[in-house]
Protein backbone atom coordinates (compact mmCIF):
# COMPACT_ATOMS: atom_id res chain seq x y z
CA UNK A 1 0.00 0.00 0.00
CA UNK A 2 1.48 3.45 -0.97
CA UNK A 3 1.90 6.05 1.62
CA UNK A 4 3.58 9.22 1.90
CA UNK A 5 7.30 9.61 2.71
CA UNK A 6 8.05 10.26 6.53
CA UNK A 7 8.83 13.85 5.90
CA UNK A 8 5.62 14.46 4.33
CA UNK A 9 3.57 12.27 6.97
CA UNK A 10 5.49 14.67 9.49
CA UNK A 11 4.25 17.85 8.14
CA UNK A 12 0.68 16.84 7.92
CA UNK A 13 0.71 15.54 11.12
CA UNK A 14 1.93 19.19 12.65
CA UNK A 15 -0.37 20.89 10.34
CA UNK A 16 -3.45 19.01 11.29
CA UNK A 17 -2.41 20.25 14.75
CA UNK A 18 -3.90 24.15 14.09
CA UNK A 19 -7.38 24.89 15.41
CA UNK A 20 -9.84 23.95 12.70
CA UNK A 21 -7.52 22.30 10.58
CA UNK A 22 -8.38 18.46 10.02
CA UNK A 23 -6.38 15.81 8.48
CA UNK A 24 -7.70 15.63 4.93
CA UNK A 25 -7.51 19.97 4.95
CA UNK A 26 -3.50 19.36 6.41
CA UNK A 27 -2.99 16.83 3.76
CA UNK A 28 -4.25 19.46 0.83
CA UNK A 29 -1.71 22.16 2.67
CA UNK A 30 1.19 19.91 2.80
CA UNK A 31 0.82 18.72 -0.77
CA UNK A 32 0.65 22.16 -1.94
CA UNK A 33 3.62 23.24 -0.13
CA UNK A 34 5.40 20.28 -1.59
CA UNK A 35 4.38 21.88 -5.03
CA UNK A 36 5.09 24.97 -4.48
CA UNK A 37 7.93 24.76 -2.55
CA UNK A 38 10.22 26.79 -3.89
CA UNK A 39 8.17 30.08 -4.33
CA UNK A 40 6.75 29.38 -0.80
CA UNK A 41 7.97 27.22 1.24
CA UNK A 42 11.12 30.07 1.90
CA UNK A 43 8.55 32.72 2.93
CA UNK A 44 6.83 30.14 4.94
CA UNK A 45 9.86 29.03 6.96
CA UNK A 46 11.04 32.80 7.39
CA UNK A 47 7.88 33.63 8.76
CA UNK A 48 7.77 30.99 10.96
CA UNK A 49 11.34 31.77 12.31
CA UNK A 50 9.97 35.40 12.71
CA UNK A 51 7.15 33.81 15.44
CA UNK A 52 10.51 33.13 17.70
CA UNK A 53 11.42 36.59 18.36
CA UNK A 54 7.51 37.24 19.84
CA UNK A 55 7.56 37.78 23.49
CA UNK A 56 4.28 37.29 25.87
CA UNK A 57 4.37 40.92 27.56
CA UNK A 58 5.79 40.37 31.50
CA UNK A 59 2.32 42.49 32.81
CA UNK A 60 -0.67 41.91 30.84
CA UNK A 61 0.65 38.72 28.87
CA UNK A 62 0.09 40.79 25.57
CA UNK A 63 1.86 39.66 22.27
CA UNK A 64 4.45 41.52 21.98
CA UNK A 65 8.28 42.62 20.43
CA UNK A 66 9.54 43.30 23.39
CA UNK A 67 9.61 42.41 27.87
CA UNK A 68 6.31 44.80 27.91
CA UNK A 69 4.02 45.35 25.49
CA UNK A 70 3.31 48.77 23.46
CA UNK A 71 -0.09 48.83 25.21
CA UNK A 72 1.71 48.56 28.93
CA UNK A 73 4.23 51.03 27.95
CA UNK A 74 2.25 53.95 27.02
CA UNK A 75 1.94 56.62 29.65
CA UNK A 76 -1.07 57.65 28.04
CA UNK A 77 -3.08 54.81 29.07
CA UNK A 78 -4.92 54.27 32.17
CA UNK A 79 -3.35 51.63 34.33
CA UNK A 80 -6.67 52.22 36.90
CA UNK A 81 -8.85 50.45 34.47
CA UNK A 82 -7.83 46.69 33.56
CA UNK A 83 -9.78 44.99 30.79
CA UNK A 84 -9.58 41.15 31.34
CA UNK A 85 -9.79 39.62 27.60
CA UNK A 86 -9.58 35.66 27.16
CA UNK A 87 -7.48 36.42 23.95
CA UNK A 88 -4.92 38.80 22.32
CA UNK A 89 -7.26 38.51 19.44
CA UNK A 90 -9.97 40.81 21.59
CA UNK A 91 -7.38 43.19 22.38
CA UNK A 92 -6.88 43.96 18.99
CA UNK A 93 -11.23 44.03 18.58
CA UNK A 94 -11.57 46.13 21.45
CA UNK A 95 -8.75 48.79 20.44
CA UNK A 96 -10.74 49.24 16.76
CA UNK A 97 -13.81 50.63 18.84
CA UNK A 98 -11.41 52.92 20.34
CA UNK A 99 -13.43 53.30 23.07
CA UNK A 100 -11.25 52.33 25.77
CA UNK A 101 -7.98 53.64 27.03
CA UNK A 102 -7.38 51.42 30.15
CA UNK A 103 -4.95 48.47 29.73
CA UNK A 104 -5.42 44.84 29.65
CA UNK A 105 -5.17 41.40 31.08
CA UNK A 106 -5.00 38.08 28.67
CA UNK A 107 -6.65 35.07 30.59
CA UNK A 108 -5.74 32.80 27.86
CA UNK A 109 -9.00 30.70 28.21
CA UNK A 110 -12.40 30.83 30.01
CA UNK A 111 -13.28 28.11 33.03
CA UNK A 112 -14.05 25.12 31.84
CA UNK A 113 -14.76 22.43 33.65
CA UNK A 114 -15.92 19.92 31.37
CA UNK A 115 -12.99 20.16 29.16
CA UNK A 116 -10.60 20.05 32.69
CA UNK A 117 -10.31 24.28 32.35
CA UNK A 118 -9.72 24.90 35.95
CA UNK A 119 -8.85 28.36 37.55
CA UNK A 120 -5.46 27.68 38.03
CA UNK A 121 -4.62 26.79 34.18
CA UNK A 122 -5.58 30.09 32.80
CA UNK A 123 -3.97 33.45 34.12
CA UNK A 124 -6.38 34.49 36.81
CA UNK A 125 -3.76 33.97 39.53
CA UNK A 126 -1.64 36.74 37.89
CA UNK A 127 -4.55 39.10 37.70
CA UNK A 128 -4.91 38.56 41.57
CA UNK A 129 -1.18 39.64 41.87
CA UNK A 130 -1.72 42.47 39.32
CA UNK A 131 -4.59 44.09 42.08
CA UNK A 132 -2.67 42.58 45.59
CA UNK A 133 0.54 45.01 43.77
CA UNK A 134 -1.73 47.91 43.15
CA UNK A 135 -3.49 50.37 45.22
CA UNK A 136 -4.51 52.68 41.82
CA UNK A 137 -6.95 50.22 40.07
CA UNK A 138 -10.55 50.69 40.72
CA UNK A 139 -12.22 49.10 37.96
CA UNK A 140 -11.61 45.63 36.60
CA UNK A 141 -13.72 45.00 33.37
CA UNK A 142 -14.42 41.88 32.35
CA UNK A 143 -14.45 41.65 28.69
CA UNK A 144 -15.61 38.12 28.42
CA UNK A 145 -18.69 36.33 26.19
CA UNK A 146 -22.15 36.13 27.67
CA UNK A 147 -21.37 32.39 27.16
CA UNK A 148 -21.99 29.24 30.24
CA UNK A 149 -17.85 29.35 30.40
CA UNK A 150 -18.13 33.48 30.30
CA UNK A 151 -20.15 33.64 33.09
CA UNK A 152 -18.36 30.64 35.03
CA UNK A 153 -15.34 32.56 35.10
CA UNK A 154 -16.34 36.31 35.56
CA UNK A 155 -18.26 34.91 38.61
CA UNK A 156 -14.83 33.27 40.06
CA UNK A 157 -13.04 36.81 39.23
CA UNK A 158 -15.76 38.58 41.11
CA UNK A 159 -15.75 36.60 43.71
CA UNK A 160 -11.86 36.45 44.23
CA UNK A 161 -11.42 40.19 43.87
CA UNK A 162 -13.69 40.92 46.28
CA UNK A 163 -12.30 38.74 48.24
CA UNK A 164 -8.74 40.78 48.26
CA UNK A 165 -10.50 44.18 47.71
CA UNK A 166 -13.93 45.18 48.20
CA UNK A 167 -13.46 48.92 47.03
CA UNK A 168 -12.70 47.80 43.17
CA UNK A 169 -15.80 48.16 40.83
CA UNK A 170 -16.16 44.94 38.31
CA UNK A 171 -18.18 45.57 35.17
CA UNK A 172 -18.92 43.45 32.31
CA UNK A 173 -19.96 44.22 28.97
CA UNK A 174 -23.26 45.38 28.68
CA UNK A 175 -25.56 42.84 26.76
CA UNK A 176 -25.95 44.88 23.41
CA UNK A 177 -23.91 41.71 22.09
CA UNK A 178 -26.16 38.64 21.60
CA UNK A 179 -25.91 35.93 23.91
CA UNK A 180 -23.25 33.23 23.16
CA UNK A 181 -22.23 35.49 20.77
CA UNK A 182 -18.04 35.86 20.48
CA UNK A 183 -16.83 39.39 21.43
CA UNK A 184 -13.89 38.89 18.38
CA UNK A 185 -16.92 38.62 15.81
CA UNK A 186 -19.13 41.61 17.37
CA UNK A 187 -19.09 44.69 14.85
CA UNK A 188 -17.04 47.66 16.61
CA UNK A 189 -19.58 50.03 17.00
CA UNK A 190 -22.14 47.18 18.69
CA UNK A 191 -19.18 46.39 20.62
CA UNK A 192 -17.71 49.65 21.84
CA UNK A 193 -21.65 50.37 22.59
CA UNK A 194 -21.17 47.27 25.11
CA UNK A 195 -18.03 48.90 26.18
CA UNK A 196 -19.57 52.24 27.35
CA UNK A 197 -22.68 50.47 28.66
CA UNK A 198 -20.96 48.46 31.01
CA UNK A 199 -22.60 47.40 34.18
CA UNK A 200 -21.49 46.35 37.51
CA UNK A 201 -22.00 43.07 38.41
ZN1 LIG B 1 1.24 44.45 28.31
Amino acid sequence: MFNYPIQIRRLINEISKFPGVGPKMAERITLYLVKNYVKTADELINAIEGIKEIKICKICFNISEEDICSICSDKTRNEKIICVVESPEDIITIEKTEKFKGVYHILYGLINPVNGIMPDDIKIKELLNRIKKSDEIFEIILALNHTVEGDATALYIHKEIKDIKNNIKITRLAKGLPTGSDIRYADEITLGQAIVERKEM
